[in-house]
């Protein structure tokens, strides 16, 4: 459906009550209606909501333009656990990658598999830091995942599997403590209520206070999470 200049797809929905619109990361926009709603109806109130709509969509595209564009070149920042670390290539370092004071130092030999470089050192980095912090939730969510991995996810943060198994994508190490912390007290949550329903969310809630503070976060920011 086209408002102004933006084409929204509407999805319809019998869980619906009232129309939701979303934002995606990549700048595109959908609007969820209740299933027995019009399109009159739906135009409308997405006409009175394209100000707003507007707004956000340019956002999420200033926020893609100025972080998503990474180089392996000296001094582009790279991000772990939420902090930025300037990038040295370095011809003598004798570890692939490594965090130095405040620089990634990446050894020159490692240049032509960055990626996979960079990819590498999330994992290892990141699964002693999980462990550590699902065994800490586990205890106030009441429930522990069989294993847990880091691996490529997709466009999924995280997700568990029927076999009680964790998965985190790689890309989560890059994020703040705080956000990291809510990906896993949601997959922990997961393993009690596999739907997003009312008491998935109360339960979420009781460990996490806050956990809306993250969800937003994820949704307005979560692009920044990207490599290159
Ligand atoms: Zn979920």
């Amino acid at each position: 459906m086209k408002i102004g200049d933006l084409e929204i797809e509407i999805k319809r929905s019998k869980r619906r009550k009232t129309i939701t619109v979303n934002i995606e990361r990549d700048g595109s926009v959908n609007a969820v209606a209740p299933f027995d709603c019009d399109d009159e109806t739906i135009r409308k109130e997405l006409e009175a909501r394209e100000y707003l709509i507007c707004k956000h969509v340019a956002n999420r595209i200033a926020v893609n333009k100025a972080y998503v564009n990474r180089t392996f070149v000296n001094g582009q920042a790279f991000l772990f656990m939420g902090e930025s670390y300037n990038l040295h290539i370095s011809e003598t370092a004798r570890k692939s990658l490594e965090i130095v004071d405040d620089k990634f130092v990446l050894s020159e030999k490692c240049l032509p598999k960055a990626k996979e470089t960079f990819i590498n050192f999330y994992k290892k980095q990141g699964l002693p830091y999980l462990r550590e912090r699902v065994a800490y939730f586990s205890k106030l969510v009441g429930r522990e995942p069989v294993s847990i991995r880091i691996i490529e996810l997709g466009s999924h943060w995280a997700s568990c599997t029927p076999r009680q198994t964790i998965n985190f994508h790689w890309k989560c190490i890059m994020a703040k403590p705080m956000i990291i912390d809510y990906l896993i007290v949601h997959e922990l949550t997961h393993l009690k209520y596999p739907q997003h329903t009312r008491q998935f969310w109360d339960a979420v809630f009781s460990v996490m206070p806050n956990y809306k503070e993250c969800e937003d976060w994820l949704h307005n920011y979560g692009v920044t999470l990207e490599l290159i």
